[in-house]
């Protein structure tokens, strides 16, 4: 029988490295997210520079996904550098990201091999946590009420698909979120999501009371910047 994905716990869990990360710009990087977590990533290409490390079933793991995770000797986060795509490579470390946050490879071992499928409701819980990682639903929400043009899959550093698969399930994860879990997601991009340039003087600045006006030339066609 598959197992029922954990919706709140990986939203809680994805919120929680987040904000612990100090991600404060779009789009998220899932590398630097675990490098603050003290969780090695490595590409590939460095792992068969090495010939004396020759995880088991490596091959054959990177042969189904962009990335993979190996538990032996420490648990190590590996993907396939030589893949040009960044939204997919970003989106497969996330969802690796996801499997160990969710303490997949303590909890169920036998599920969590390399080269072999895990129960399907583990890989959902994975795919939870990595969408709510990349773009997680407060930003979404901010800018796609503000800036309903600019809130696409590139923004979010995401394929196109994965994008379309995070609005589908928008109301969803939005449903298990707390007014400050929404909060504790958007205090840091607070900055990014508040920077805007003037269009008559070209001033950038942060709109930091929302007022809606240039402090220069008191302009009030502000646009968003998000870059
Ligand atoms: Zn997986
Ligand atoms: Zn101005």
């Amino acid at each position: 029988m598959a197992f029922t994905p954990r919706i709140d716990a990986a939203l809680r869990y994805a919120c929680a490295v987040l904000e612990d990360s100090q991600a404060d710009r779009l789009p998220v990087d899932p590398i630097a997210v675990a490098a603050s977590a003290g969780i090695s990533v490595l590409p590939f290409s460095q792992v068969t520079q090495n010939a004396a490390w020759d995880p088991w079933n490596l091959n054959a793991a990177l042969g189904m996904s962009h990335a993979t995770t190996i538990s032996y000797p420490g648990f190590c986060v590996i993907y396939r550098d030589e893949v040009q795509d960044a939204g997919r490579l970003r989106w497969a470390v996330a969802h690796e990201l996801g499997h160990l946050f969710l303490n997949h490879f303590r909890d169920y071992p036998d599920q969590m091999s390399p080269g072999f499928s895990a129960d399907s409701g583990l890989e959902a819980e994975a795919d939870i946590f990595a969408r709510n990682l990349l773009a997680p639903v407060p930003l979404v929400d901010v800018i796609r009420y503000n800036r309903p043009r600019q809130a696409r899959a590139p923004l979010f550093g995401l394929s196109r698909s994965a994008w379309m698969r995070r609005l589908e399930t928008l109301a969803e994860d939005r449903s298990f979120l707390s007014a400050e879990m929404a909060d504790a997601v958007l205090y840091p991009f607070r900055s990014y999501l508040l920077k805007r340039r003037c269009a008559r003087c070209g001033r950038v600045f942060e709109d930091r009371r929302d007022a809606g006006r240039c402090p220069g030339c008191k302009g009030e066609e502000l646009e968003w910047l998000l870059e």
